[in-house]
């Protein structure tokens, strides 16, 4: 339960932050929140040599609104992102997703950047990103690129990031008016991750679906987006044998790890129940 011995950098500017990644190469690692890395050291599953904290870099927080899209410092904390009003009335999925994670002391310390970058099929934001269509700025000794969601989940722990980079600003586009959304998540307690989820983005021109994203959390290697699904969806009076045939076709997708919240089947079985009340509550909201 105690870490290897570390030395500790404190940058104060991303430029140092990357020098730093570059210097120490595969011997160091960034620090955010804390909240996934720090219990991974103590069992000894990971074991850096210098940890880059990234607590003192200013630009790597704040919110804010530029044209079209949400535009949020990787460094913004899940109670941030809860708290912001802008966050609530543009783009509410993030905030439903904010409120379900953990417990209070990770809302207050994990970070939107550490959650994605920690690359775990088992967090929400991976799936939350897929369903927004969000996209990551990626800052390196290279420069700077912007990688989609759906391009930046390899496999389990593993992400688009080269070792001297650094995930700097999440990109959301507004949600459309008349958008609805919803989270399900189902989990065993309070603080414990997702036994299943499913995240959901619907709009509607009169009864029938117009625009859908459904994307999957800890129903495989990384989080996933239920493609046919939604194209089963598109154009369609959305009712309930519509409901069933995305719900049959999120679950089609699914290859959970089985572990103590579940077996395959189980887990299966509730990524598709989580997809039938997703739709179903996003539907409600989509006026
Ligand atoms: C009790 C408990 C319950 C939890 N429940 C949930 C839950 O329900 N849902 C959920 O989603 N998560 C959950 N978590 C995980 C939590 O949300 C973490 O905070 C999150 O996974 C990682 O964010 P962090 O800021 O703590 O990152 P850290 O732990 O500091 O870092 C995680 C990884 O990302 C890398 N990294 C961090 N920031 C960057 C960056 N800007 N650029 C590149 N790489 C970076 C680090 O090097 C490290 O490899 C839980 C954690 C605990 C301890």
């Amino acid at each position: 339960m105690i870490p290897r011995p570390f030395e500790y950098h404190a940058p104060k500017t991303v430029p140092e932050a990357i020098a730093l990644l570059q210097k120490y190469g595969d011997t160091a690692k960034l620090l955010a929140g804390g909240h996934s890395l720090l219990p991974m050291m103590k069992i000894r599953f990971a074991e850096p040599e210098h940890l880059v904290d990234l607590g003192k870099v200013a630009e790597l927080r704040g919110i804010r609104e530029q044209g079209k899209e949400l535009r949020i410092g990787a460094m913004t904390t899940e109670n941030d992102l809860i708290w912001s009003t802008l966050v609530q009335k543009k783009c509410p999925l993030l905030v439903e997703a904010a409120r379900l994670i953990g417990d209070p002391q990770v809302r207050y310390k994990g970070t939107l950047g550490g959650d994605i970058s920690h690359g775990d099929p088992g967090n929400d934001h991976p799936a939350i990103m897929l369903a927004l269509g969000a996209s990551f700025v990626l800052a390196g000794s290279n420069g700077e690129r912007v990688v989609a969601a759906d391009d930046f989940f390899v496999d389990t722990y593993v992400t688009a990031l080269e070792p001297d980079e650094v995930l700097t600003e999440i990109r959301i586009p507004v949600l459309a008016k008349n958008t609805g959304w919803c989270y399900a998540k189902l989990k065993r307690k309070i603080g414990d991750f997702a036994t299943a989820a499913a995240a959901v983005l619907l709009t509607m021109k009169g009864d029938t679906v117009k625009e859908v994203a459904i994307a999957l959390t800890n129903a495989g290697a990384t989080a996933l987006k239920a493609r046919e699904a939604e194209d089963s969806l598109r154009g369609k009076k959305f009712d309930d044998a519509a409901i069933a045939e995305a719900a049959r076709l999120a679950m089609s997708i699914c290859d959970p790890a089985e572990d103590q919240r579940g077996d395959v089947e189980y887990k299966t079985a509730m990524t598709g129940e989580m997809t039938r009340r997703a739709l179903r509550t996003a539907r409600e909201r989509a006026k």
